[in-house]
């Protein structure tokens, strides 16, 4: 029984990733499930979209936002301005979201010090810095928190969180009927970014392959992500970006097994080739995700100066 229509809304982001999908909800009550960055392109595009199906933003309800990034809540604010609608998400990315603005400076320092510590070159941290100030896609919006496996009303419909830790601290992805609604969480035409995107917490990478494995169970239902097309199989994608990873995992071993010491960056570039811009940090973080685990499983090791090296294996000892 279906009490839900979905309608998939295509919004211009010509900044960073792709086009973001913003998802309505029509249960007898509207819901929003993403926003777009805070443009007057991506609004008027949104606008748009909503008047051709015969509805207007302004009798929006409720918005659920899959995580904290600009590109999927960055409107928010402006269409709670306009409707009045409730804004919600998860608690672990629920104060980055409210304090958006406030906390705006202070995130761009944390990453400026991450690149540093990476061995990003610093003609490149400077461009990257220019960039993300001249680009502020979002603006801070009082928001209600998600738990997992909270039960959210649409109308006659009900939509159960499913928190996902891993992209950043508080991914969410979201069921409604038929339909599971996965953010950033799993995209159709890439792994998305693990390590540089939540830079106030560690040890992403292994929750990440957790939150991975805790959506399989969803096989079967539509699978909606915030970028590109719908994902024709779940666990065909889920085992793919496992393999990826599994991959990337190897080839980082590979890298080191002169055992000579490599900075983030310089392990980044043979991984991905020259980068730019930001790529630079986004390739520099998911390497750094990858080293962290290795070292916590005692694989590689970290130099005080933060460069890694391969330990010479033990020798077997003479008896
Ligand atoms: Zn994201
Ligand atoms: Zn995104």
């Amino acid at each position: 029984m279906s009490n839900a229509k979905i309608i998939t809304i295509s919004l211009p982001n010509p900044y960073f990733e792709k086009d973001n999908n913003a998802y309505l909800i029509d249960a007898g009550e509207l819901a929003l499930l993403d926003t777009g960055i805070d443009t007057p392109q991506a609004l008027s595009a949104l606008q748009q979209a909503l008047s051709k199906q015969g509805y207007r933003a302004e009798e929006i309800k409720k918005i659920l936002l899959t995580h904290k990034h600009i590109d999927h809540f960055g409107l928010a604010r402006r269409l709670q301005e306009l409707s009045g609608a409730q804004v919600y998400v998860h608690g672990d990315d629920h104060d980055d979201v409210t304090h958006f603005d406030e906390r705006y400076d202070y995130i761009n320092r944390l990453y400026l010090e991450k690149m540093l510590l990476w061995g990003i070159p610093q003609q490149l941290i400077n461009l990257i810095a220019i960039r993300s100030k001249m680009a502020k896609l979002g603006r801070s919006v009082p928001a209600e928190t998600l738990t997992d496996d909270q039960s959210v009303p649409i109308g006659k419909a009900e939509l159960r969180v499913v928190h996902t830790p891993g992209h950043t601290q508080g991914s969410a992805c979201f069921v409604l009927e038929d339909a599971l609604f996965t953010g950033d969480h799993l995209l159709p035409d890439y792994t998305p970014n693990i390590g540089a995107t939540e830079v106030r917490v560690d040890g992403m990478l292994p929750k990440y392959l957790n939150s991975l494995e805790k959506i399989r169970a969803f096989s079967g239902l539509r699978t909606l992500p915030g970028h590109g097309r719908e994902i024709a199989s779940l666990t065909e994608r889920i085992d793919t970006i496992l393999s990826h990873h599994k991959e990337r995992e190897k080839r980082i071993l590979a890298i080191l097994a002169d055992g000579k010491s490599r900075t983030v960056y310089e392990i980044a570039l043979a991984l991905f080739g020259k980068m730019k811009e930001h790529h630079a940090l986004l390739g520099a973080g998911e390497a750094q995700a990858h080293l962290e685990l290795l070292e916590q499983q005692g694989r590689v090791e970290k130099r005080e100066d933060h460069r890694y090296y391969r330990p010479p294996r033990p020798s077997t000892s003479a008896t």
